[in-house]
């Protein structure tokens, strides 16, 4: 047994397991070692399920034995023994889900998440769960009632959120694989901060069910890898419509894997110039800048375009996530789950429960959201901000008559210090204005390490993808990935 398992792709672990090289507890056993060793300089984890992780794998292990005995390694499923890490915010039966929250204490979720059990049921063993800033609200995995993460490469920093946890977890190589929630960037932005890939699909791409609620028409699930396939194959799984939400879609959902190597001659790549603001990172939009002629010396056509309500995107994703959000968290009352506090009548229980159940952001979004959503101020604000929101979506619809794929940063800045902006929340919301668009748009949107600052820290670029063209994506991001070796790159822990 080896922690070097730890370093291998997905599919060299398929290849591995199917080969008999190693077992499936071997390679558990090579990640679980890992985050022995590193998880206290990180902190990635909120829940870890060691026994219940061994447990699969011995039964995983049984399931190549047998298969191999009748010549049937080929049927089995493509996951099987593949160890990943799930976001807190999302539900595994009978295992704590804390959403990074004191609110819901020690909560045991009662069912798994659809995307999860299709997971499951493709043989991934689910190692643990995932920090996040409390109910996903923030950039840093700081707001977390759990402690912060940190950013592998460097760990005064933070690794974004808010699926940090996610995103760390990968990048420290402690899983190959892990799971995250996307409402306004949480899946991408930490992709970017930690040097590791990830995908915010359409929104209805992957059911909901079981994904803790921020902002709903917002909210997204999906992924985090190493590499765009490796990424490809767990949405791929992941994906599909599902009755239990009502907003899935019933699109077919392709085998990304299959075209994936396709190349990307006479792609129409289109650059918005608003992405390419003053403020930025000098270092970020150079190498953006690089990675779009490398683009162009693979065949790609560069077009350079304009999404001109891009400035609105702040101020309309400010209103719309803390309004629905607002709604979304009045169930956390006390009343039937959660940690329950109480001094007195019913009503100094909702008080006290929320009062200190929640941590100061969440509370901050709760406020702005019943106020915009308040009598009288409704049209004003949550109104007006959906209204507006139609103009950033017609702008992508606009941008995509002539291109493919639209290429942007994916952050203003690399990894931040911890505690950077601690007294500042609008420091900290500007974090989110290239990622922000894509959700408010229902847009897929992919973030993968294109070169490093001055400071040895990851720089991510970003493609977004028309709606359910995530496959245009995945083939996008393996033709650069093939010709370059970014990805490749792992932090000197
Ligand atoms: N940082 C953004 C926020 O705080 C996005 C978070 C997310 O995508 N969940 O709302």
């Amino acid at each position: 047994m080896s922690a070097d398992l730890t370093f291998l792709s997905i599919f060299e672990m398929q290849a591995g397991l199917r080969s008999g090289d190693f077992s499936c507890t071997e390679l558990l056993e090579g990640h679980l070692q890992r985050i022995h060793i590193f998880e206290p300089r990180i902190h990635a984890f909120i829940t870890l399920v060691e026994e219940s992780a061994r447990t699969e794998a011995k039964k995983a292990d049984s399931r190549f034995v047998d298969a191999r005995k009748v010549n049937q390694i080929d049927q089995l499923p493509a996951l099987l023994g593949i160890p990943i890490a799930v976001k807190d915010l999302i539900t595994v039966k009978d295992v704590r889900c804390s959403c990074g929250s004191k609110v819901l204490g020690n909560w045991i979720a009662p069912f798994t998440a659809t995307a999860v059990q299709h997971l499951i049921n493709a043989g991934a063993i689910i190692i643990g769960k995932t920090n996040t800033d409390e109910f996903a609200m923030g950039s840093s995995t700081e707001t977390s009632a759990f402690g912060p993460t940190f950013n592998p490469w460097d760990t005064t920093r933070v690794p974004g959120g808010s699926s940090g946890g996610s995103a760390a977890a990968v990048a420290a190589r402690m899983v190959p694989a892990a799971i995250g929630s996307d409402t306004g960037g949480s899946i991408r932005q930490p992709a970017a901060f930690c040097g590791v890939t990830g995908m915010k699909p359409s929104y209805g791409r992957v059911s909901r069910y079981g994904l803790v609620a921020y902002g709903s028409s917002l909210d997204s699930m999906g992924a985090f890898a190493r590499s765009g396939a490796e990424t490809a194959l767990l949405i791929g799984i992941m994906a599909g419509l599902d009755k239990m939400d009502s907003t899935s879609a019933a699109q077919p959902v392709p085998d990304y894997l299959k075209k994936i190597e396709n190349g990307i001659k006479r792609l129409r790549l289109g650059v918005p110039r608003e992405y390419f603001i003053e403020g930025i990172q000098p270092e970020i939009s150079n190498t953006i800048k690089e990675s779009i002629e490398t683009y162009r010396s693979l065949g790609a056509e560069i077009i350079e375009i304009s999404l001109p309500h891009t400035k609105y995107a702040l101020p309309v994703y400010y209103l719309i996530a803390p309004a629905e959000a607002s709604a979304n968290l009045a169930r956390y009352d006390g009343v039937r789950f959660g940690a329950r506090q109480s001094t007195g009548s019913m009503i100094d229980m909702f008080f006290d429960t929320r009062g200190q159940g929640f941590g100061q952001e969440v509370k901050r979004r709760i406020m702005l959201g019943t106020y915009a959503l308040s009598a009288g101020y409704y049209d004003a604000y949550y109104g007006q901000a959906q209204k507006v929101r139609t103009l950033i979506k017609q702008d992508f619809e606009k941008a995509f008559e002539s291109v493919d794929v639209i290429a942007c940063p994916v952050t203003p800045t690399t990894a931040f210090k911890v505690g950077e902006h601690g007294d500042d929340p609008l420091a900290m919301y500007l974090e989110d204005v290239f990622t922000l668009p894509a959700n408010l748009a229902g847009v897929p949107g992919i973030a993968f390490p294109v070169g490093v600052d001055s400071y040895k820290l990851p720089i991510g670029m970003q493609l977004m993808g028309k709606r359910f063209e995530e496959e245009t994506l995945f083939q996008a991001v393996q033709a650069f990935q093939q010709s370059t070796t970014f990805h490749l790159q792992y932090p000197a822990l």
